[in-house]
């Protein structure tokens, strides 16, 4: 799951019209963006597999604890910018949902405690074996993100240039579902 992290945040702003697209579409990723440059500093890592088989070695930034401490930074970036219209909450709940999302797809690689400390069980239900499924609902996902993108810009954003937002944010989509048909497994 990589596109429906960005489609739920796309899809909140309707319920979040003050806080800007760009940081609905990156709070859901916070985890993935402190991945990064755990993977430069070779702490993490990962090797691309097939659509959902790519091996995951996250065991910092997508265990329980690290996720919960993500949150609390993204609460603190949307208490600090967007204290009036709720920002920290509402970037700490889409900062955390990448971590329930992850767990119903992931292959049993999510630590409990950061570096997996005690070697507790590994987590993840692996719904990521029925690719085409998970395929669908992330393209999904994106079609009800954009249009419900789509209803707040046109009903809100005055003047003649309201979809500039709602086009750019679905041509991200349709390049990101685009470069995901080739990964999908032959049926
Ligand atoms: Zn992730």
């Amino acid at each position: 799951m990589f596109i429906g992290h960005f489609a739920l945040g796309v899809a909140t702003k309707k319920i979040a019209p003050t806080l800007p697209i760009w940081i609905l579409l990156l709070a859901p990723q916070f985890m993935d963006l402190m991945f990064m440059p755990l993977v430069a500093l070779g702490i993490e890592g990962y090797e691309l597999g097939a659509y959902g088989h790519d091996t995951l070695d996250a065991l910092y930034t997508h265990s329980l604890v690290g996720a919960a401490v993500i949150a609390a930074l993204a609460y603190w970036i949307g208490n600090k910018f967007w204290r009036d219209s709720n920002g920290g909450l509402i970037l700490a709940a889409l900062s955390f949902s990448h971590c329930i999302i992850d767990l119903f797809v992931h292959h049993q690689d999510m630590a409990i405690l950061p570096g997996n400390l005690g070697d507790l069980p590994l987590l993840g239900f692996g719904l990521w074996n029925f690719e085409y499924s998970v395929f669908a609902i992330e393209v999904a996902m994106a079609i009800i993100a954009s249009v419900f993108y789509v209803q707040w810009a046109k009903a809100e954003k005055k003047g003649p240039r309201w979809f500039v937002g709602p086009t750019l944010v679905t041509a991200f989509f349709v390049i990101l579902i685009a470069a995901d048909i080739p990964r999908l497994p032959a049926v």
